[in-house]
């Protein structure tokens, strides 16, 4: 028979890998609550116009990595590739934003048709949190200091850097580009194919190449950061000093850019050097002219998506872990398969009066000796058996003590060491 395997870049969740994308979930939740974001679930299929109007078909994203598909009544279907268009698609929608400001998040799966690889998957899972209404370095900062926490409660704090940079508002990165162009014409033998293509369509998106051989053109190329008007100037001093006041380092990197017409001001990622070239683990920044594309009204926002693999990747290349348990508290077993109904009621009656504790129950049908072994194995501090005769008997691991007793009195016994 030919095996179904699961599809190129996708991949299933194990049992032994939930516990720590759990614990990773839980942190997560519990910083974005503290900060008083909101959750979205939003769709996961949505139309191709949404992609190609919000991320636009310029993008490696929307040119070559989209799940494009026609459904059943001819409509051109994605998955989606990121959160933001969705968000700012449900934000708009729904008249979210109407007097009021947001602070939104959302964690789920993205499809992207990319070379699988370490860090590099073709389903892939983002957490994302999205602001709208607020234009100030104010909440840029607070966004920085969000992820930040996140990064310090799973220990990764130490293995990641932020970089940060401005891109000033389009006017200011209009002129910039004429300066670019001219200097990368300039300098047109040392282009790359790629490079060749963005020249046209990106000018800004060669800043970030990493061809090597153009590394040294590229430093010398005009700094978006000497055209910024004197709004942009302090709205990037203001996010500095914020970071600075939080004692949070970064370094400012004139060459991180995002390539899209509606991207301001403040743009960061959070990178590591344990990952190889898939360093980046969060990428952000504002993009206040987004909203405007599928509303008439104007809305600065601005945002961040981590990549929720590569963080784990991180977590487990420092050889930290989540200090989770997967292992049970109890063990049930039961010397006879007829008085299986015997056994889970004891287990249930014990749930119930032990609401702390994990409660696993053997159904097996191996004998008594081998389901004792198994037990052992998985690590529980007890192993409550039904004997036979109906006895029930404790066996506490820990303290290596066995005794015979009644039902009530077995959870009483295990409360009291509690
Ligand atoms: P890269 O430069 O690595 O391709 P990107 O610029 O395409 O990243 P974004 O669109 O900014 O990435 O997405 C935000 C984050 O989502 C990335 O920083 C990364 O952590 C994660 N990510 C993006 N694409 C993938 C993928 N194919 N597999 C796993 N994680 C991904
Ligand atoms: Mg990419």
């Amino acid at each position: 028979m030919s095996k179904i395997q699961s599809i190129r870049g996708m991949r299933s969740i194990l049992p032994e890998e939930t516990p720590i994308w759990q614990w990773l979930e839980s942190k997560v939740r519990a910083i974005t609550w503290r900060y008083g974001y909101q959750e979205v679930r939003l769709p996961i299929l949505e139309p191709v116009s949404l992609f190609e109007r919000a991320v636009g078909e310029a993008t490696d994203i929307v040119s070559k990595e989209m799940y494009n598909f026609l459904d059943k009544s001819g409509e051109h279907i994605t998955l989606r590739p990121e959160g933001t268009s969705g968000c700012v698609r449900a934000v708009v929608e729904n008249n979210m934003c109407y007097n009021t400001t947001q602070r939104l998040w959302y964690q789920g799966p993205m499809f992207r048709y990319e070379r699988p690889q370490k860090g590099r998957l073709r389903q892939f899972t983002q957490f994302g949190v999205e602001t709208f209404g607020m234009p100030g370095a104010d909440i840029d900062a607070e966004l920085i200091y969000m992820t930040w926490d996140i990064f310090k409660a799973l220990n990764v704090d130490r293995v990641i850097r932020l970089e940060i940079n401005s891109l000033g508002t389009l006017p200011e990165r209009k002129e910039h580009r004429v300066e670019l162009v001219s200097w990368f014409n300039q300098h047109r033998a040392l282009l790359d194919e790629d490079s060749l293509r963005r020249l046209e369509t990106n000018p800004l998106r060669i800043l970030d190449s990493k061809n090597p051989e153009m590394q040294e053109m590229i430093e010398g190329a005009p700094r978006l950061l000497d055209f910024l008007g004197e709004e942009s100037r302090q709205h990037f001093d203001t996010l500095r000093t914020l970071l600075d006041n939080a004692g949070i380092e970064y370094i400012v990197n004139p060459r991180l850019v995002r390539g899209l017409d509606y991207y301001t001001r403040t743009v960061f990622e959070w990178i590591t050097d344990e990952l190889g070239s898939q360093g980046t683990v969060c990428g952000g920044g504002r993009y206040d002219g987004l909203v405007e594309l599928f509303s008439d009204k104007k809305l600065p926002a601005s945002g961040f998506a981590i990549g929720i693999e590569r963080l784990l990747l991180l977590i487990q290349s420092t050889g930290g872990n989540s200090p989770v348990h997967n292992h049970p508290d109890i063990v049930v077993t039961c010397e006879n398969p007829e008085q299986n109904i015997d056994a889970l009621l004891l287990a249930n009656t014990l749930r119930q009066h032990l609401p702390g504790q994990k409660i696993l129950s053997d159904f097996s049908g191996l004998r008594l000796k081998r389901q004792h072994s198994n037990a052992l194995k998985s690590g529980c501090r007890y192993i409550v058996t039904l004997n036979a005769d109906q006895h029930i008997g404790l066996w506490d691991l820990k303290g290596d003590s066995h005794q015979i007793l009644p039902a009530d009195e077995i959870w009483q016994t295990i409360n009291r060491q509690h």
